[in-house]
């Protein structure tokens, strides 16, 4: 099969695909081998590619590709996550256009629609993903609500349950009271707003003319106030001791506390206490045991039903009954000025959290929830990072790591959705009828001292009045409790499968830091919990693809690059040869088009290299070609034996940076070799033999080329998987795919330190002519004479590779001296010990010459005396940073080497016009 022209990525990419796929390369194989495994971070079914994870799937692949075709038994596991919150919000916006609710569905229809939406839309990513040519088993593919893993989600929390590290009770959490839902700690985006401080006047019961003053940034949640405290040291409010306050509007009666958390430099130094509606409160509300009230409904509006329970009265209840939290505020601070309690406001600024899924501002709320206990799970899950059985890759991130677990909270793992796995608890409707209330539609609420049968199925019936009425929790458990199985839950926990005992723990895991801790620290903890060893040896955090100027890509900023366009406009294989080049460890990447267009180049560069190759093979004797074969290997010219010297130090690089996970190295190493080393070089060199005389040397050249093509395929496969399947398959009659070819090992034979210094020199002597010749403006194809004078190890090997000066440099004759005679008229440079000389009158008109070389010198003397003003100037050099002098100064040292060496053209000119005048 001939190679086209020109490489055209639309027609080769899915072919290959579809092969890989239909051959079933992307399957563990070599069972006895050593095995390397991953699991996918699974997207969001709601999800579509963006360069996140194009990133991260690429560097999984380039992993995977590798291992395989270095002999490993390689296991990666593909999958998607429901995503709970993401994927309801999708399915209910849907419902909104056809005017529908999701409690007028029903849970059960609801739930049905969501599943049909996922059959229908849910796969979009993965199809993208395949774009990307990852080589995921797919038969291995899983959903974390698929029956499996719905089996190890059921599984997993009633162990928890059995030995004691979960249990229900009632907190103050983060609640969106848009998506009506509990919100974990890190599922809150707090960010900086400009707010007020409303500071307002609680006089005292017992004396309504004194009073204290408290500040607060929520006026509206003053209604839910059990307390005021103060700190205890401060002397501002020592006679107050042992008084109570009367609530405003309110008007009930609540106690002034002593607790030293209270900062006695914010506002007043009185702060109002709302353990119902504030994290800090509800941790004084404990340790004094007041009251907690919540003042809201779901929906974060009044609930007057709560005071009303509490025996409270008033008009106040009906005139704040039902009103939104922020139309509260208003009504608030208004009836407090009317009634002069207001004493100031003044502009403030704070931290306000919102609702990581749909922005809204959350509310603490006080609700009974499921918590997982997780300071027993914590510990262990520091420890195996400590002693290194989990690597964190770039180190530093094990320092966040340590620090967010050792503050670790209890995780609060129920939501209050529909979509997700339904938290397999139980409850009895004739031992928990006080805390049962029906909430239509088949639902219940259920209150903070209902007792839940937690169970592998749903009980037949009470164990302990044996009632069969039983009702399930209507909770879902959080997304990232399902996903912090993923590592074990894919291989068929909690069965003893052949998979879990052949793939567990997983080699690598690749990720973001963005979900370090939502996911990562998580299923550490689960690992050691139920498979009592790590999830994965080493996690790998690759950085942020960012734009050009570094900023994150937004929707908003409208500076979104879409890596399904990119692909199709440049090729997958470039595309990921830019990522891979760029992920240098614990750095952003500013991802410009122009990268991708000349990694586009590459592609064409190492296409046009094999077609060169393609079209020698085709040309080879083969008559000569049978005949030279048994002298094979003998005759390896300089040129030969320095490319392989060049390619086994290559070799031993790239697997070394890709063992090291150093992407940007691996791609950077292998790019030098190819088009410098290979394509810049060695081709051109080996042209004189592919067309001498020699035919032995001829065969021998064509068989390395080939060699060469081979190996540089199998070293770049992984990052370029498409191109080089396809140049595999045209260069070889119906091979093997180049998948599953053995990946290139270090030859200690084929290193030679001797011939890659000679081949230094000599490229540097190649450059030095080439140089001169650009300097003095001679036309490329003109042949000069040369003129070498130094040591006698340096012309010997310049005279024995003579050919090459001629091929590489345009050299039409040599001379070769070791005396002292210096010729007249000459432009010359030295490499190494060696000088070299070309006579002008060769190179250029010297009459031109000398007008251009007077104007270049005119132009750096005044560069020089620019820099020189500077840098005299007592001003500058007084005000400006040390670098900058240090630049300035460098500068001007090279203006003056510049105007140098032009002086010395100049008057080998000037020289040359008086010998022939
Ligand atoms: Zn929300
Ligand atoms: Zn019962």
């Amino acid at each position: 099969m001939e190679l086209a022209k020109a490489y055209s990525h639309k027609e080769i990419e899915g072919k290959w695909y579809r092969h890989w796929v239909a051959s079933g390369a992307f399957a563990p194989a070599g069972g006895t081998a050593s095995y390397f495994s991953m699991v996918i971070p699974p997207p969001n079914v709601t999800g579509s590619l963006h360069m996140g994870h194009a990133l991260n799937n690429t560097l999984q692949d380039v992993l995977c590709r590798y291992k395989r075709m270095d002999g490993f038994c390689v296991l990666w596991v593909p999958g998607t996550d429901h995503a709970g919150i993401a994927t309801q919000n999708v399915v209910e916006r849907r419902l909104a256009e056809q005017g529908l609710t999701r409690t007028q569905v029903g849970r059960a229809a609801f739930i049905e629609r969501v599943w049909a939406w996922k059959e229908e839309a849910g796969n979009a990513i993965l199809h993208q993903l395949k774009a990307l040519g990852i080589s995921c088993d797919w038969r291995h593919e899983r959903f974390t609500m698929d029956e499996g893993l719905s089996h190890a989600v059921r599984e997993a929390f009633v162990r928890l349950w059995e030995d004691g590290l979960l249990y229900r009770a009632e907190r103050l959490i983060n609640w969106c009271p848009r998506c009506k839902t509990a919100l974990a700690d890190i599922e809150v985006v707090h960010e900086e707003s400009d707010g007020q401080l409303w500071h307002i006047r609680y006089p005292l019961a017992d004396d309504p003319s004194q009073a204290l003053i408290v500040a607060t940034t929520r006026p509206e949640t003053m209604l839910g106030d059990t307390a005021v405290a103060v700190h205890p040291e401060d002397a501002r409010y020592h006679k107050f001791a042992g008084k109570k306050i009367r609530l405003p509007i309110a008007g009930r009666v609540i106690p002034l506390l002593a607790d030293s958390y209270v900062d006695k430099e914010f506002g007043t130094g009185a702060l109002k206490i709302t353990p119902g509606h504030d994290f800090n409160d509800f941790e004084i509300g404990e340790r004094s045991g007041l009251d907690k009230i919540s003042i809201f409904d779901a929906d974060a509006k009044i609930d007057a039903g709560a005071f009303l329970a509490r025996g409270e009265r008033g008009e106040w209840i009906e005139r704040y009954r039902g009103q939104d939290r922020f139309a509260a505020r208003k009504l608030i601070v208004a009836e407090l000025k009317e009634k002069g309690y207001l004493e100031k406001t003044e502009p403030y600024r704070n931290a306000v959290g919102h609702c990581y899924r749909c922005q809204t501002i959350v509310e603490p709320y006080l609700t009974p929830q499921w918590f997982v206990a997780i300071k027993p799970l914590a510990e262990p899950a520091m420890q195996v990072v400590r002693e290194g059985r989990v690597r964190i890759i770039p180190e530093g991130w094990s320092n966040s790591y340590f620090a967010w677990m050792e503050n670790i909270k209890d995780w609060c793992i129920s939501r209050q959705i529909w979509w997700g796995h339904q938290i397999p608890a139980w409850y009895c409707k004739s031992c928990n009828a006080a805390d049962l209330v029906e909430a239509g539609g088949g639902e219940y609420l259920i209150g903070k001292k209902a007792h839940p049968i937690v169970a592998r199925s749903a009980p037949e019936s009470c164990p302990k009045c044996g009632g069969k009425e039983l009702v399930q929790d209507p909770d879902v458990l959080d997304t990232w409790f399902s996903s912090s199985l993923w590592p074990f839950s894919t291989l068929g926990w909690p069965e003893k499968t052949i998979d879990l005992k052949s793939f567990y723990p997983t080699s690598t895991l690749v990720t973001g830091f963005d979900i370090l801790f939502f996911w990562v620290a998580r299923m550490i903890m689960m690992g050691l919990k139920f498979m009592d060893d790590v999830p994965f040896r080493d996690v790998y955090i690759h950085a942020l693809v960012r734009d050009e100027q570094g900023q994150k890509m937004s929707k908003s900023k409208g500076n979104v690059i879409d890596p399904l366009d990119i692909m199709n406009q440049y090729g997958t294989d470039a595309f990921r040869f830019t990522l891979a080049a760029m992920a240098a460890m614990g750095r952003d990447i500013r991802l410009a088009e122009e990268r991708i267009a000349g990694y586009q180049n590459f592609v064409n560069k190492l296409w046009n290299a094999a077609r060169f190759v393609q079209l020698n093979l085709a040309d080879a004797d083969r008559s000569h070609e049978v005949a030279s074969r048994l002298l094979l290997g003998q005759k390896f010219n300089f040129a030969d034996r320095w490319i392989r010297a060049r390619l086994a130090a290559t070799i031993a690089e790239a697997r070394e940076a890709i063992d090291a996970y150093r992407f940007n190295d691996y791609a950077n190493v292998l790019y030098q070799f190819t088009w410098h080393e290979f394509c810049d070089w060695y081709i051109e060199m080996s042209k004189l033999a592919l067309n001498g005389h020699d035919a032995i040397q001829a065969a021998q050249s064509r068989k390395l080329l080939r060699d060469l093509l081979d190996q540089i395929l199998l070293l770049l496969h992984p990052i370029m998987p498409f191109v080089t399947e396809e140049i595999w398959q045209a260069l070889g009659e119906s091979r093997p795919s180049i998948m599953v070819q053995r990946y290139p090992r270090f030859d200690p034979a084929w290193a030679d330190d001797a011939i890659e210094k000679q081949m230094e020199f000599l490229i540097g002597v190649v450059r030095a002519i080439r140089n001169l010749r650009s300097e003095m403006n001679c036309p490329p194809g003109k042949q000069v004479k040369a003129i070498f004078r130094g040591s006698e190890q340096e012309l010997a090997l310049l005279r024995a590779q003579e050919p090459y000066l001629r091929s590489l440099a345009r050299v039409g004759s040599a001379e070769y001296s070791s005396g002292d005679d210096r010729p007249e008229g000459v432009a010359t440079a030295v490499v190494g010990t060696t000088e070299i000389s070309l006579p002008l009158g060769d190179l250029v008109n010297l009459e031109e010459e000398r007008a251009r070389l007077t104007k270049e010198i005119r132009k750096f003397e005044e560069e020089f005396a620019r820099v020189q003003k500077k840098l005299t100037n007592s001003d500058f050099i007084g005000k400006a940073k040390e670098e900058v002098v240090q630049k300035e100064r460098e500068k001007a040292g090279q203006y003056e080497e510049k105007i140098r060496t032009l002086n010395l053209s100049l008057a080998r000119i000037e020289e040359s016009r008086a010998e022939r005048s």
